[in-house]
C-alpha cells in the first residue's frame, strides 16, 4: 500500500515554504534570513538571533532512539496538538473526508476537524462499569464507521484522555489491516509512559497506516517547551514536513528537549513515572473506599476519572481547598465525573484530605 495516496492529492508534492534554514550550504557568515548579526541582551548565550533548524537533526535522532523508530520516521512539533492539527490537514479534504472519533476523549481532535471542516463522526465508547473493566473503544463500530463515512483518519487515544483504558497491539493492527489504503489509524500515546501495554511503534515498519503521537509534555515533565513528536511512514513524514509551519521549533525549547533526553534526564522521568503509577494506585484505593464518590475508574495514564454522588459539591470545596482538578461534566457519558490528575504525594493527601473534610462539614 502507498500510503501517500491517503493524502490530499493537491499536498502529495507540495514543497511548502522554503525556509532558509533549509539548506545544503555551510558557511561562516549567514545573510540568507534577514537575521539580526547580533544577539539580543535577553539571550545570554548568544544562541537565538537566528532561525532555528525546522527539525533539528540531534533532536530526531533522540527522539527516535527514545520512541524505538528510524529518525526519517520522526517529526516534532509544537506539541502532539500541532501533529494532530497537521494530519488533519494534509489528509482531509474540507468538506469531504471525515474524521472518526471515540468519545468522551481528548477534545482536539474534534477542534482540528472542525478547523478543516472535516465531518466528524462518533462512535461512543462503551462503558463496562458494571464488569469493573472502565470504557472500551468498539473497534469494530469504528472500522465500518470510517469505511462508510470515507474517512481519512481514526484517532485512537490509549491511554485515553480521559477514560484511562489502553489498547492492545493485536487489535490496534486489527483494525489499520482492515482500514488499509483507505484510512490512517493514529494512536495518541501522550500517556504511554505510564501504561502497561506496549507502544504501537512497533506495527509502523509492517503496517504504514498506523502513527503513533508521543510528548514531552507528560512523563518528561516539559508541557512547557512544547515539544511533541508523530512517529509514521517516513514518506508520509516528508510529505507533512513539508506542509507544516516553517521553523515551528523554538531553539531554547529544542536545547531543553536535547537535555531532557540525556541519560541522567531520562532515569529521573522513569523513576517518576514509578512513582506516578504507585500513587495512582494508592489513590484509587483511598478515593473508591470514599463515601461520596460512586466510581473510580481504573487508569494506564497518570489520571484517575472519578464520578461522584456530588460532583459540583466536590469540585467547589476541592477549588475552595485551592485545588484544581478537571470539571468533565459536560462530556457526554460523565455527566457526574472530575478527571484529578496525580500530583506528588503531599498533593494527592490534600486532595484527600479535603475531600474527607467535605463530608464531615456535609
Ligand atoms: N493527546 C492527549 C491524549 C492529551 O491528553 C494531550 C494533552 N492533554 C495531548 C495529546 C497534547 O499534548 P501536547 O502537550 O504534546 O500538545
Amino acid at each position: 500500500m502507498n500510503v501517500l495516496t491517503l493524502v490530499r492529492e493537491d499536498l502529495r508534492d507540495f514543497a511548502g515554504y522554503g525556509s532558509a534554514r533549509r539548506t545544503s550550504a555551510t558557511g561562516s557568515i549567514w545573510l540568507n534570513a534577514n537575521e539580526s548579526p547580533w544577539a539580543s541582551v535577553a539571550d545570554a548565550d548568544g544562541r537565538n538571533n537566528r532561525y532555528p533548524d525546522p527539525q533539528p537533526a540531534e533532536l530526531r535522532l533522540r527522539l527516535a532512539a527514545l520512541y524505538g523508530a528510524a529518525p526519517e520516521q520522526v517529526l516534532v512539533g509544537r506539541g502532539s496538538d500541532e501533529a494532530i492539527d497537521l494530519l488533519v490537514r494534509a489528509l482531509c479534504n474540507p468538506g469531504m473526508d471525515a474524521v472518526v472519533i471515540a468519545p468522551p476523549v481528548f477534545g482536539m481532535y474534534a477542534v482540528s476537524a472542525r478547523l478543516q471542516n472535516a465531518p466528524l463522526v462518533e462512535i461512543p465508547l462503551t462503558d463496562c462499569v458494571d464488569g469493573g473493566d472502565g470504557f472500551r473503544a468498539d473497534l469494530e463500530a469504528i472500522g465500518s464507521a470510517a469505511l462508510s463515512s470515507n474517512a481519512k483518519l481514526v484517532f485512537l487515544c490509549s491511554p485515553a484522555n480521559p477514560t484511562g483504558q489502553a489498547l492492545r497491539l493485536p487489535d490496534i493492527a486489527r483494525l489499520a489491516e482492515r482500514l488499509s489504503g483507505r484510512a490512517m489509524v493514529i494512536v495518541d500515546e501522550a500517556y504511554g509512559e505510564f501504561s502497561d501495554q506496549p507502544s504501537a511503534v512497533s506495527l509502523i515498519d509492517t503496517m504504514p497506516n498506523i502513527g503513533v503521537l508521543r510528548t514531552l509534555s507528560k512523563a518528561h515533565a516539559l508541557a512547557g517547551a512544547r515539544i511533541g513528536t508523530l512517529i509514521a511512514n517516513a514518506q508520509l513524514i516528508a510529505v507533512l514536513r513539508n506542509c507544516k509551519a516553517p521553523n515551528p521549533l523554538p531553539a531554547p525549547c529544542v536545547h531543553l528537549a536535547l537535555r531532557a533526553l540525556e541519560p541522567d534526564a531520562l532515569a529521573q522521568s522513569n523513576a517518576r513515572v514509578v512513582e506516578t503509577v504507585v500513587e495512582r494506585d494508592r489513590l484509587r484505593g483511598l478515593l473508591a473506599g470514599s463515601p461520596g464518590i460512586e466510581h473510580v475508574y481504573p487508569s494506564q495514564g497518570n489520571f484517575l476519572l472519578v464520578r461522584f454522588a456530588d460532583a459540583d459539591t466536590a469540585l467547589r470545596r476541592l477549588l475552595a481547598a485551592g485545588i484544581v482538578v478537571r470539571d468533565m461534566r459536560s462530556q457526554p457519558q460523565l455527566g457526574d465525573a472530575l478527571r484529578i490528575t496525580i500530583g506528588s504525594a503531599e498533593e494527592n493527601d490534600a486532595l484527600m484530605t479535603s475531600l474527607a473534610a467535605q463530608k464531615v462539614a456535609a
